[in-house]
This record gives C-alpha cells, sequence and structure tokens, in this order.
C-alpha cells in the first residue's frame, strides 16, 4: 500500500463569521479556498462564558452538505421545515442542504466550553436541488475503535477496521474520524486512492507518514495520493480529525452561503431566498 505523504501545511486563520463569532478557518480561507469537495472547515472554540456568544441566526444554505462535530458546550438549531434540536457533546449533524434550508445554529457554552467544527462538503451538479435531509448522530452510535497504547478513533463516516461509520449514503462517499492519540502511539487507515484526503489537529501534536516535522493543533495538513496514512501522536498526545472523499470535478461557483455550479444557478438561488422560495 502506498503512504500518502504531505504535500501541504496551512494554519488556521484567525476569522469572524456568523453574528459576530470567532472561529479558526482553514479550509475556505483566503490561503486554501476549497479542496475538491471540501469547502470548508472552520473550528469554534470559547472557553470564556461570560463573552457574548452571538451564533449563526436564520440563514440559508443551498447547494451542499454542513457537518456538524460538537467536542464540547452545545449547538442548538432551528429550520424554515420546523426541524429543532440541540447538539451535545460527541454528536454529529450531517445536513444536506440540498435545493435549500434556512437555519440558525446557536452555540451555547457547558461547565465554561464550546468547542466544535463545522465542515462544509460539495454536492454533485445533479444533487444539489436533492431534497434536504439530516442525520443527526448521537454520541452513543459513533463506533470507537480502541488502540493499543490507550489511544482511540471515532469513525463518523467511512469504514475503518472493520467498523462502519453512522454517516451513511453521502454522494462522495466521505471519511470522517476523530483519531485521539497518546504519545508515540500509531494509527494507520487505508484511504481510497484518488480521493483528496486532509487531516486537522486541534489538541497536542501529530507526526504524518515518515515525516520528522511535528503538526500542532491549529493547522490542517493536506495528503498527496495513495491508499494509506499513518498518524503518530506528538510528546503530549495529539488528536486530530482525519477526513477523506471523492472529488466531484466540476465547477465551484460560491456566493456566501450558496454553493453551484454555474452563475446562472446562483443567481437563481438568491432569487429563490429573496423571493421566499428557496426553502
Ligand atoms: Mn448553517
Amino acid at each position: 500500500m502506498t503512504e500518502r505523504s504531505v504535500v501541504r501545511v496551512v494554519k488556521g486563520v484567525p476569522t469572524v463569521d456568523g453574528a459576530g463569532v470567532s472561529v479558526r478557518r482553514t479550509l475556505g480561507s483566503m490561503m486554501l479556498p476549497s479542496l475538491d469537495p471540501f469547502l470548508l472547515l472552520d473550528e469554534i472554540y470559547s472557553d470564556d462564558p461570560k463573552r457574548p456568544l452571538p451564533g449563526f441566526p436564520d440563514h440559508p444554505h443551498r447547494g451542499f452538505e454542513t457537518v456538524t462535530y460538537v467536542l464540547a458546550g452545545v449547538v442548538e438549531h432551528r429550520d424554515s421545515r420546523g426541524n429543532h434540536g440541540v447538539l451535545g457533546p460527541g454528536s454529529v449533524q450531517w445536513m444536506t442542504a440540498g435545493r435549500g434550508i434556512i437555519h440558525s445554529e446557536m452555540p451555547a457554552h457547558r461547565d465554561g466550553l464550546v468547542w466544535g467544527f463545522q465542515i462544509w462538503v460539495n454536492l454533485p451538479a445533479k444533487d444539489k436541488m436533492m431534497a434536504p435531509r439530516y442525520q443527526d448522530i448521537a454520541p452513543e452510535d459513533v463506533p470507537v475503535l480502541k488502540l493499543q497504547k490507550g489511544g482511540c478513533v471515532r469513525v463518523i463516516a467511512g469504514d475503518c477496521e472493520g467498523r462502519s461509520g453512522p454517516v451513511q449514503g453521502v454522494v462522495t462517499a466521505p471519511l470522517m474520524m476523530d483519531c485521539q492519540l497518546t504519545e508515540n502511539e500509531t494509527f494507520s487507515t487505508k484511504i481510497p486512492a484518488g480521493h483528496t484526503a486532509v487531516a486537522y489537529v486541534f489538541s497536542g501534536g501529530a507526526v504524518f507518514g515518515e515525516s520528522a516535522d511535528v503538526m500542532f493543533a491549529g493547522h490542517l495538513v493536506v495528503f498527496g495520493d495513495g491508499e494509506s496514512i499513518t498518524v503518530t501522536g506528538a510528546s503530549d498526545g495529539g488528536r486530530l480529525l482525519l477526513l477523506a472523499a471523492a472529488p466531484i470535478g466540476e465547477p465551484v461557483v460560491r456566493h456566501g452561503p450558496f454553493v453551484m455550479s454555474s452563475q446562472a444557478e446562483l443567481m437563481q438561488a438568491f432569487q429563490d431566498f429573496n423571493n421566499g422560495t428557496l426553502a
């Protein structure tokens, strides 16, 4: 099996989004606008409950999927179709916006902390107008692969060592894993050749493949092609998201909350939103 090597490292850029929420952005930043089919990767972190967390009040989406993964605190969501829920620590929401959703996402502290991620995954042109769909995954439904030195891997989407992630039926066949490694602990996994693959280190540090360089929290690593990825925890251990998916290979025309395949489709999205017919 060909081991994938690191071809690029992107440091997260502090960015303000929503109604004034500070996020650390890697994918979707000026440094790396997208990496087919991934469009955005934001980390939200706040350990000061006294600081206001204005959240993401009502806003639309069309043409792609948004993935919310909560580590700490909660995210309350509510949409134009009457859906409502609260995502707690360890839960995942894989939302296919498809033809259109208008929703709010409001993070709140629990035990003094809010910590989580939002990832945007594109849809092929033929699926952009599909009916919206939610996959809400409770923490206990995410299989955990225990590693030998005390670390563990939570398999959210895709397959790893006989475990299948609960997120199913996504057109880009994504792999999403939360890997927690102790010092010098190594984990290897297969990644289909040709798929885009990235890792985002969010705690401690990690070393990838044969490289000697430690990647510390807040860095996104982009892998070249190959069939597997190997990662080793640095001296204090490390925790990272591993993401891979099949590239779509189509034009991406995006603005704000809409990601379409042509300028005409993008105009239509704005028009539908303004006419009240988006969602
Ligand atoms: Mn949203």
